[in-house]
């Protein structure tokens, strides 16, 4: 006892005298600590720094404080975005045919490009001082998510002048002149913009762009002036083969220092109207058959003048900065738009189709197989529709979140995927024999472009949500980094001691409280609400120590080489992403009134993303390079075990009884999801012979049974069931003639689409429905 006593003496002094605990601890770890920091590019530390923390912070802490998520006000439309919404948003929709546009037109129709300019549908992250429309996260993500649902095409050309562009660079950092000059073209539509990165050498790695810009003097408008000679080539860029203005970002240098006293100044961002001298707009691509414009660009030895930068020459060399600052708007409404969209319509019509598609004489949704792929596209939408909300209530609540946004653009598409790969699997031929009738296959083509866009997937997971993640979300490392750069060494060295004190603290903390919610199940971990959710709050806060701990041993063991070790990294990420997920359902369904029809889906999504979290640790231990340290972490942070259980059987059943019921949870669930209302549309064809169906469950029922007892002949269809039931008495005359109605309709709603042969060689696909 007396040597504990003295063990517990020594390190209080230790620790509580300054200068002792500088010399023995402090400065022997701030020598370790910039020994083992990682190198970093300036292009790196840039986007390291850009953005917000915000409820991706919290997580990290181990102690989420759940009050202040729940108290976050849910955004709102103005009056002015409601009335968009109801009014142009409905009329773009209606004259949108997804098939034509991909099909035959491979474009837009001159008529919906002439409705998107009127109504100004470029223009909703513009101000209203310029003529745009100036309207919230919320009302953007909404308007994009809706028009996704009725045609990829059309929701790729919205999205990208609403996101990282010319439109948005101009706004945070453009020219009095500059805005004065582009954005009421730019909000008119009478300026189509586009805004070009990636080259050949340079996609993921996009700092490493070789396109050259080089201060020097020539002539404009007659005059000598000094300005830009630039050479680029890129490809990939949306717009670019219908844009006006090009947002070019190339490297800048200045050998004959006309503007300053750097050789180099890095990466610079211009706006150059494409029909200038030398600029050349080269052929499209073909985006896995979408028929969005995108192509290539290039030019040589093009002379722009030097204020033709975005923002001027005091933002030369700043381009890098500029795109890291703006890239949340892509990451957290554009992409997971197409992923939301995906979700709605996959919920919607899947459900539909499993109880209109009969097969061993029942809906298909009855059969257990299909009910698991379902319970997974009701699940998952759960999650895609409440990550969708939370990120835009960051965005709303004017936080520019770049760890959040990264793990929203990755999380959301990779669902979309799931749920996309799903919904196919139910509708099977359906899905495939490709035509007018079929709601599935233009988005299941396309859904890779959202993976690939903005941040490929891979590199997202890998890279940047632990990786950034890991120094912006944890209470003291970015500080720490901070005082090991400092190139007062004293100084640096005071203040590390300071935060290090703090870390030892946060450290011992989440090692004892980790170790306590294992051993108790997390039973005395605090929760905001009482009922089903509550150990869901229980069992995250537990993971959001975990998560704190295991990161700081990571970051501790391996240091600068943990940006190296992705497979190690990427999985704390996953843990993160999950614990931000799950923070989401929880807030829904709290914001959505604690709906009792939800609670399948509420359980089915909290234990996918506990699941996800658990699979995520075990390969985290399992791969710790320290078998050791990888032992004692599982052992400290799971103590009885990974006992997280994948959703329940009875949750899938739940969850597809209700996706195949008409009503309001469906309508919630699903309300991004554009049907016209017309039987000549599939989609408005699938709503009646849906509803209309379930209207007359009864007089299916009836007849199916009659079927089977022997007394209807099961072979018949159609007319001909409908005259027998009717002649058998099984039906009476209103009955059958309802009954054969609906068999058309029914009819109707299972068909495809089939093309008179020569007509598909020719490329002419007039369709005829069978
Ligand atoms: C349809 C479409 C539209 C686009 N629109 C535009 C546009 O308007 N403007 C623009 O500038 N660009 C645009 N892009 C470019 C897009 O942003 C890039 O394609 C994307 O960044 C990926 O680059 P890449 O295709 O060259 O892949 P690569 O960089 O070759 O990557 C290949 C694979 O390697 C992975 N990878 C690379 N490095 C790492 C790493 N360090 N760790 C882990 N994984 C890694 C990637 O995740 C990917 O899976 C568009 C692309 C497409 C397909």
């Amino acid at each position: 006892m007396s040597i504990i006593l003295i063990l517990v003496l020594i390190i209080a002094v230790i620790l509580g005298v300054p200068d002792i605990r500088r010399k023995l601890i402090s400065r022997p770890a701030f020598k370790m600590f910039k020994r083992v920091l990682p190198p970093m590019s300036n292009t790196e530390r840039e986007a390291m720094e850009a953005g917000d923390v915000w409820w991706d912070g919290e997580l990290f802490s181990g102690q989420p404080d759940w009050f202040s998520l729940l108290k976050t006000k849910v955004p709102t439309f103005t009056a002015e975005e409601q009335a968009f919404i109801d009014g142009p948003l409905e009329e773009l929709l209606a004259a949108l045919d997804d098939f034509e546009i991909n099909v035959h037109e491979r474009d837009l129709p001159e008529a919906v490009w002439a409705l998107i300019k009127k109504h100004r549908f470029f223009a909703m992250i513009i101000g209203k001082e310029y003529g745009g429309l100036d309207f919230s996260a919320a009302a953007n993500s909404h308007i994009v998510s809706r028009i996704a649902t009725r045609s990829l095409t059309a929701a790729v050309t919205i999205m990208v002048p609403n996101s990282l562009g010319p439109g948005e660079l101009l706004t945070h950092y453009g020219t009095m002149e500059q805005k004065q000059y582009w954005l009421p073209g730019l909000a008119k539509g009478t300026e189509i913009p586009c805004f070009a990165l990636t080259g050949p050498e340079a996609g993921s790695d996009a700092g490493s762009i070789p396109d050259t810009g080089v201060i020097c003097k020539g002539e404009y408008n007659g005059e000598e002036v000094v300005g830009i000679r630039l050479n680029w080539s890129k490809r990939y860029i949306t717009l670019a083969p219908v844009a006006t203005v090009l947002g070019l970002a190339f490297k800048l240098y200045d050998p004959e220092h006309l503007i300053g006293e750097k050789d180099e100044l890095g990466i610079t961002c211009a706006l150059i109207p494409t029909k200038h001298k030398g600029v050349e707009i080269g052929d499209r691509h073909y985006p896995l058959t979408q028929a969005f414009m995108n192509g290539t660009t290039y030019g040589k030895d093009v002379f722009i003048p030097i204020d033709w930068i975005i923002g001027g020459k005091k933002y030369a060399g700043k381009g890098w900065q500029m795109l890291m600052e703006c890239l949340s708007a892509g990451r957290g409404i554009s992409l997971p738009a197409l992923a939301t969209a995906t979700g709605h319509n996959a919920q919607r019509f899947t459900g539909a189709y499993a109880f209109v598609r009969h097969q061993f004489g029942l809906p298909i949704g009855k059969f257990e197989g299909v009910q698991e792929a379902m319970g997974r596209i009701g699940g998952l939408n759960y999650s895609i529709e409440s990550m969708r909300r939370l990120t835009v209530t960051a965005l709303c609540e004017g936080y520019s979140p770049s760890v959040i946004t990264a793990m929203t653009k990755y999380h959301m598409t990779e669902m979309g995927r799931q749920v996309m790969n799903d919904a196919l699997d139910v509708h099977a031929g359906k899905g495939i024999q490709m035509g007018p009738l079929n709601y599935l296959a233009s988005t299941y083509m396309g859904t890779p472009i959202s993976i690939t866009v903005e941040g490929a997937n891979i590199l997202t997971r890998n890279l940047m949500i632990f990786g950034q993640g890991a120094t912006r979300c944890h209470p003291y490392v970015l500080a720490e980094m901070e005082a090991a750069a400092n190139e007062d060494e004293e100084a640096g060295l005071r203040a590390f001691d300071h935060l290090l004190i703090k870390h030892i603290g946060f450290a011992a903390g989440n090692t004892c409280s980790a170790f306590w919610h294992g051993l108790t199940g997390a039973r005395f971990a605090n929760a905001p609400v009482s009922g089903e959710t509550t150990k869901y709050y229980q069992q995250l806060s537990r993971m959001s120590r975990g998560l704190a701990l295991c990161a700081d041993v990571s970051m501790l063991t391996m240091g600068g080489d943990l940006k190296r070790k992705e497979m190690i990294s990427a999985r704390l990420g996953d843990v993160l992403s999950h614990l931000y997920m799950a923070s989401a359902v929880l807030k829904r369904f709290e914001d959505d009134g604690r709906q009792v029809a939800d609670l399948p889906f509420v359980h089915y999504a909290l234990a996918n993303h506990l699941h996800a979290i658990g699979v995520a640790f075990a390969g985290f231990f399992q791969n710790f390079p320290n078998r050791v340290v990888g032992g004692v972490l599982k052992f400290l942070v799971f103590p009885f075990g990974i006992r997280y259980q994948k959703p329940n059987d009875s949750y899938a059943q739940a969850i597809s009884e209700a996706m195949m019921q008409p009503g309001v949870a469906r309508e919630r669930h699903t309300f991004l999801s554009y049907w016209k209302d017309d039987a000549e549309d599939v989609t408005g064809h699938m709503e009646l012979a849906f509803v209309r169906m379930h209207e007359l469950q009864d007089v299916y029922k009836r007849v199916q049974k009659a079927q089977k007892k022997g007394e209807l002949n099961s072979n018949l269809l159609g007319n001909e069931l409908a005259d027998e039931a009717l002649a058998k008495e099984v039906l009476n005359a209103e009955e059958a003639e309802q009954f054969r109605e609906c068999e058309v309709l029914r009819m109707r709603a299972i068909a495809v689409d089939s093309f008179a042969k020569a007509d598909v060689k020719q490329g002419k696909f007039s369709a005829k429905p069978i």
